[in-house]
């Protein structure tokens, strides 16, 4: 890997403002939730400046706050941290801001720093109460709807603007229009399903039973046409981001994707430590790879990176996975290669190709998502219908 194939390559810097969160979900595969230390300012300004030192910032990189809860630091951490982001990135403009919260400690003065930095927000909830509290709980046990709900009715009564993330697992699959419903009702208009992935050595998903591969794919198909139908529609994500990749000048030529790519996201941890392919490796441990940290700030540098094994190590196998699914996979384009964190805890090798996640996530969307376009393009279809949005995954 050279240098100048990296050059640009980083849609998302995602740092971790802290490891540490305030609730306990049953899914969660963050390893280091009870660690309260919080990022230095100094931390945040190497990250910044080796991204955009080393040239590798893409036009439009966003920083993405996240990888425990960052509503436990203070809003004015932020404030410090956003405006050393500026003042170090003139030549490239203002890079914009998002964070991936629980919703629970939405607060007037958080409303204000979003508004203040135009913060792009994604909530962390899993539909209505029965649902959501299932498996998104308090550090006892206690539930966290009400909370949640409080904080995005904040968020909506000071017109912040917002998406939510939904993890599916199998008590979901059969309560697709129950769930658009609740977020129609609840005002709710920009959705993303995330499956119940498997992250880590051991993990285990509910959707690993016997049957919920097909369960999966008539949840989508109901989901996508209650959304449709809702007034005002809800726009699925997973959707919109099939029509912006068919739309896109580059299909059917393009190599890899965020995950897969080499500096397609770059993860900085609280202790400074640099990560990159998917966020998720930021933090775990492997016996062939050990921490996946490919170096360390402030004295990190791309040349050393390229040229350390952990790195080489990592993409040559990546690597090997993205051809064996370039030589054997139909949806290859669609999905280019596939998430590594998931090849590696479910194959037990990046060198591999299908997973649960890439038959759920890429598959049954990319099977779901064509049948409605066709038989919506064999109907008179309303515009709004058809329209591509820049809907953002973090
Ligand atoms: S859908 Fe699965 S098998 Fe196909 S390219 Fe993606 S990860 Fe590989």
């Amino acid at each position: 890997m050279s240098r100048d194939a990296c050059r640009h390559a980083t849609g998302l810097l995602i740092l971790q403002p802290t490891p540490f969160c305030n609730i306990s979900c049953d899914y969660c595969y963050l390893p280091h939730r009870n660690d309260r230390r919080v990022m230095p300012i100094d931390t945040v300004r190497a990250a910044v400046d080796f991204v955009l030192r080393e040239d590798l910032n893409a036009p439009d990189m966003t920083v993405v706050w996240h990888a425990g809860e960052p509503l436990v630091v203070a809003a004015d951490w932020y404030r410090e941290a956003f405006r050393v982001v500026d003042q170090m990135s003139p030549a490239v403009g203002r890079l914009p801001h998002a964070i991936q919260t629980n919703g629970m400690l939405i607060t007037e003065e958080w409303c204000d720093l979003f508004l203040e930095f135009g913060v792009r927000i994604g909530v962390s909830l899993d539909g209505p109460a029965s649902l959501h509290d299932a498996r998104r709980k308090t550090r006892s046990g206690a539930p966290t709807h009400a909370r949640v709900m409080r904080g995005i009715d904040m968020l909506q009564k000071r017109n912040v603007p917002f998406h939510v993330i939904c993890v599916v697992g199998a008590a979901s699959l059969p309560r697709a229009g129950e769930l658009i419903d609740f977020f129609r009702l609840s005002g709710v208009t920009d959705v993303g399903f995330n499956i119940e992935e498997i992250e880590q050595s051991g993990g285990r998903s509910t959707l690993q039973r016997a049957g919920c591969e097909r369960a999966f794919r008539g949840f989508l198909a109901e989901a996508v046409a209650a959304a449709c139908e809702a007034t005002p529609p809800v726009v699925i994500r997973e959707q919109q981001e099939l029509m912006a990749c068919l739309e896109h000048p580059a299909f059917g030529r393009m190599s890899g994707n965020s995950q897969n790519a080499p500096f397609g996201i770059i993860t900085v941890s609280v202790a400074g430590e640099l990560f990159t392919f998917s966020p998720e490796l930021a933090g775990l441990t492997h016996r062939d790879y050990d921490t996946f940290a490919i170096g360390r700030l402030p004295d990190a540098t791309l040349d050393a990176i390229l040229a350390g094994e952990p790195f080489r190590r990592m993409w040559t196998d990546i690597e090997a996975g993205i051809r064996q699914c370039r030589g054997s996979c139909d949806y290859f384009d669609l999905c280019l290669g596939g998430a590594p964190v998931n090849k590696l805890f479910e194959n037990g090798f990046f060198a591999s190709g299908e997973t649960m996640f890439c038959r759920l996530a890429h598959k049954a969307v990319s099977d779901v998502v064509l049948a409605d376009l066709e038989r919506r393009l064999k109907a008179p279809v309303p515009a709004k219908e058809l329209m591509t949005s820049d809907f953002k995954v973090i």
